[in-house]
């Protein structure tokens, strides 16, 4: 009988920290008394949000007191047509981070284990050790690969044992912003254990032009194990409102809708995307300006002598050449916050998020600063 409350906590809350959010604009104005401060730190869209879904919170005119719609009718039935898939397929989440941990609740526990990659998601590991199952860290590509850092799907695969509940998959990763090939992952899902869960996180692949993308509706129907993840986070601009969704065979959504709690989607969350997932031109306003700055940094970077990974997300992970946390703290001191990536495994990396053609310049400008 446990003695301690210590004791009490299971084994996987103790190899567990509390996860470290990109550094909020108020946090460094109270600290430094800094006036002007840009966030280049959770690569949320320097666009703001999707102007359909602010056109829809200020005619929102629901009833507040009461429940949304557990089911998510309507939203469900746009995200339907968005995927050209049935709504059976559809998970409903508080952001897609919901959507992982229904996964790894589902799947995995005591004496299972999750596969990740080394420099991936880390709410991976929160997951799998949250429900005290173990992880299984494969080591990244080397840097002499095609996709230095990347995934190792091979060496995934080969990771996978009998009591593997759970794939983990960030395409494009974070904190990397590298990706797998089509074909590599299409051959990766052919061969990995029937009853082994890929959940396949997609929260950066409107931003990807450089490979095909996924025809998730085939690949749900063909891959009955596999779980598509999408967020409203990033290039949809609504972190604070929490959406996300998963797309799986009806069998695997069956499972996590279970668990799901019967609210998890707020009403105001759902009203705003449902109207969002129909601003097509948003969407490619944020793509191009991405893919047109992101370029333009990683040349710039590249003219300092600082290599960044191939990315195709909105954000630039680059070897900053020296250990990275007092360049962090120093562009702090120049307003900018950006992400230290040593929790990552990547001690001597910054990851920047895309900004404006403003917010980069002045990004390069406070770096030049402090590499002096
Ligand atoms: C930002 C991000 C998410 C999105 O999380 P939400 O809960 O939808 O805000 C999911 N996966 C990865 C890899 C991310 O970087």
């Amino acid at each position: 009988m446990p003695h301690t409350l210590s004791e009490q906590a299971h084994a996987g809350i103790h190899g567990l920290k509390a996860y470290v959010p990109g550094k909020p604009i108020e946090d460094l104005k109270r600290e430094l008394g800094l006036e002007s401060i840009i966030k280049l730190a959770s690569n949320e869209n320097p666009l703001g949000t999707a102007p359909a879904a602010l056109a829809a919170l200020a005619d929102f005119d629901g009833d507040l007191f009461r429940y949304p719609d557990g089911s998510g009718f309507e939203l469900k039935h746009k995200v339907a047509a968005r995927h050209r898939v049935s709504v059976d397929t559809i998970t409903l989440g508080n952001g897609s981070d919901d959507i992982l941990e229904l996964a790894g609740r589902v799947f995995l526990g005591p004496g299972k284990n999750a596969v990740v990659s080394q420099h991936s998601f880390a709410v991976y590991p929160i997951v799998a050790r949250g429900v005290n199952a173990y992880v299984r860290e494969v080591p990244a590509l080397g840097l002499d690969s095609d996709m230095p850092r990347g995934h190792d799907l091979e060496a995934m695969l080969a990771a996978i044992d009998d009591h593997t509940g759970v794939v983990f998959i960030a395409n494009p990763n974070n904190p990397t912003g590298t990706w797998a090939a089509h074909a590599e992952l299409e051959s990766f899902l052919e061969r990995v254990p029937a009853a082994t869960v890929v959940v396949l996180d997609q929260a950066y692949i409107e931003y990807q032009t450089a490979d095909a993308v996924a025809d998730i509706a085939g690949w749900i129907e063909r891959f009955p194990n596999l779980i598509v993840t999408r967020t409203f986070s990033k290039i949809f601009g609504m972190a604070a409102l929490r959406f996300g969704y998963g797309l799986s065979s009806p069998e695997v959504a069956d499972y996590l809708n279970r668990i799901r709690q019967p609210f998890n989607v707020n009403m105001l969350a759902m009203h705003c995307a449902a109207a969002a997932i129909e601003d097509h031109d948003f969407i490619a306003r944020s793509v191009e300006s991405n893919t047109a700055e992101r370029a333009r940094l990683a040349a710039a970077l590249a003219e300092r002598g600082l290599a960044s990974l191939p990315s195709q997300a909105n954000f630039l992970t680059f070897d900053t050449q020296r250990q990275a946390q007092p360049v962090y703290d120093a562009l702090l001191h120049e307003g900018v916050i950006v992400r230290p990536l040593a929790g990552y495994g990547l001690p001597n990396h910054l990851r920047v998020t895309i900004g404006k053609p403003e917010e980069n310049a002045r990004f390069l400008a406070a770096l030049d600063r402090v590499l002096g």
